[in-house]
């Protein structure tokens, strides 16, 4: 097992044929795509991996685990930022071409590698992050971080409002 420091590029069949758990983080800022995405860019952010690499019955190579981080959404309720937990669910088979993409258990996603073998990493997990956005976010509970800050403001406002009737009165 590999923790924390894990490679840009990978051989998922050289990582499958020695049945390899990568394990560690991946920077958040590191995946454009998924960052496109999102409000506002945590640089210090995670990315929680775990990835297990290996060969199923079928013979099929497949990379199996999960990924995981916090992100910034906006709640369509309260138009103010929230925080995501957002995971995603890893099961990936490696295919030669368009063809058999195709033939794969519906179970697998398909992952094309070219000749080099080598694949960027962040390509393993960085779609199924995208699609595990949620596609309209909300808060858990009715906003209610927002309705404290309106009572405040509201709260404001009414000691504004006093200033303004006692002038009105003086005026008159
Ligand atoms: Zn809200």
């Amino acid at each position: 097992m590999q923790s924390e420091r894990l490679p840009h590029t990978v051989s998922p069949a050289k990582l499958a044929q020695r049945r390899i758990i990568l394990d560690g983080n991946i920077p958040l800022g590191k995946l454009d795509r998924l960052s496109e995405q999102l409000v506002k860019i945590d640089t210090d952010g995670l990315v929680a991996l775990r990835l297990e690499f290996g060969k199923d019955k079928q013979g099929f190579t497949t990379i199996v685990g999960s990924a995981s981080t916090q992100v910034e959404l906006i709640c369509q309720r309260c138009m103010e930022a929230m925080t995501f937990d957002l995971n995603a669910v890893i099961s990936l088979a490696l295919v030669a071409n368009d063809e058999a993409a195709s033939e794969l258990p519906d179970r697998y996603d398909p992952i094309l590698v070219e000749s080099s073998g080598l694949i960027p990493l962040r390509s393993l997990v960085e779609d199924d992050l995208i699609l595990a956005l949620p596609i309209v976010a909300y808060h858990d509970s009715p906003c209610g971080y927002v309705d404290d800050k309106q009572t405040e403001e509201s709260g404001v406002e009414a000691s504004v409002e006093n200033p303004f009737s006692v002038l009105e009165i003086l005026k008159h």
